[in-house]
């Protein structure tokens, strides 16, 4: 059910023991909006945690609190008032929504494609990050910024908007990013923090990258990571901002094996509707930025994902 952000505070009010999760394969709205609310619901003293299932990329270890986020553990269960899940639908938090008892499950996400099987969803797709949302909600609560959270929401709202360039960045947006830096948030920390990589990460990236298959009469830029390929790019981080560079690309996209049989495609568009593209394959996302898991083998992945791009582009 779609409620009112004043809805969702009152709900949040309501609970005191509260577990926030968000999406496996988490980036930096993920991680930034979930910890920020942590930090903003333990100084109004309430027991609040958050539950990710996944690893969490080393990147993040500059946001405050990183270290206290836990894993669901197999066979163990959570009881809670309150289990938010932010980012993302339910069914992408992995073991997250299964292991924990909680009393009532709120939503909060600005993903258009959200599936809306929440019990309660508060859904904004016109703000670019769940961070964003996350600021107004503290805000709604009376709250103020603390420098933890303002960190945490800061570092989503950048990530989510490529640092405030990508076209969901609003006069919205940027005020909030001006609350956060008020507070004295380390902008340039967290750039260079975000953009770290190891040198075999950047020598496998180049590689990838040198790799790239164009389509579509050049309006489409690919780079298709196999099995033997994926053990050494370990980080696609930064991989699709080179590939839309690109003059003449109108889709950027790369495909990566994830399993046998299984790839992930994350794609980015300069206007074309890639989260259509992505819900072909049960994924989601945004227009101009989303994803999908493709189960197939290699060739029929490709020929799958080429299809329906071309399709989407008449080309
Ligand atoms: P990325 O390409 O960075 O993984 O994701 C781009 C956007 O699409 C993000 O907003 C992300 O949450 C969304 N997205 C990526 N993969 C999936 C998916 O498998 N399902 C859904 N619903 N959304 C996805
Ligand atoms: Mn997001």
């Amino acid at each position: 059910m779609k409620i009112t952000l004043d809805e969702a505070a009152k709900i949040i009010g309501d609970a005191q023991t509260i577990i926030l999760t968000s999406h496996i394969r988490p980036d930096g709205d993920s991680i930034g909006s979930t910890l920020g609310l942590m930090h903003f619901l333990r100084a109004q003293g309430k027991d609040a945690r958050v539950l990710i299932d996944d690893e969490i990329p080393r990147i993040f270890s500059v946001l405050p609190g990183i270290d206290q986020i836990a894993r669901p553990v197999e066979g163990q269960r959570c009881t809670a008032d309150l289990l938010i899940v932010c980012d993302v639908e339910l069914k992408r938090t992995g073991a997250v929504v299964s292991s924990v008892d909680a009393v009532r499950v709120l939503n909060i996400d600005h993903h258009v494609t959200n599936d809306e099987a929440a019990e309660y969803l508060y859904l904004n797709p016109d703000y670019a990050a769940t961070c964003e949302i996350v600021h107004d909600l503290i805000r709604v609560m009376g709250g103020a910024f603390s420098l933890e959270t303002a960190t945490c929401l800061y570092t989503g709202m950048a990530t989510d908007t490529g640092f405030f360039r990508f076209s969901n960045t609003t006069p919205h947006t940027m005020r909030a990013a001006a609350d956060f830096l008020e507070v004295g948030v380390q902008q340039s920390k967290i750039a260079i923090a975000m953009e770290m990589k190891s040198y075999d990460e950047v020598m496998a990236q180049a590689n990838a990258i040198r790799n790239v298959e164009m389509f579509c009469g050049g309006r489409v830029a690919a780079v298709f990571i196999d099995e033997m390929r994926a053990k050494e790019v370990t980080t696609t981080e930064g991989l699709l901002d080179a590939l839309r560079v690109i003059e003449g690309t109108q889709i950027v996209f790369f495909m990566k094996w994830l399993a046998p049989d299984t790839y992930r495609v994350s794609m980015r568009s300069k206007g074309a509707n890639v989260s259509r593209i992505a819900q072909r394959f049960d994924g989601g996302g945004h227009i101009r930025a989303a994803g999908c898991t493709i189960l197939a083998p290699f060739d029929a992945a490709k020929q799958a994902i080429l299809d329906a791009i071309g399709e989407e582009l008449n080309c």
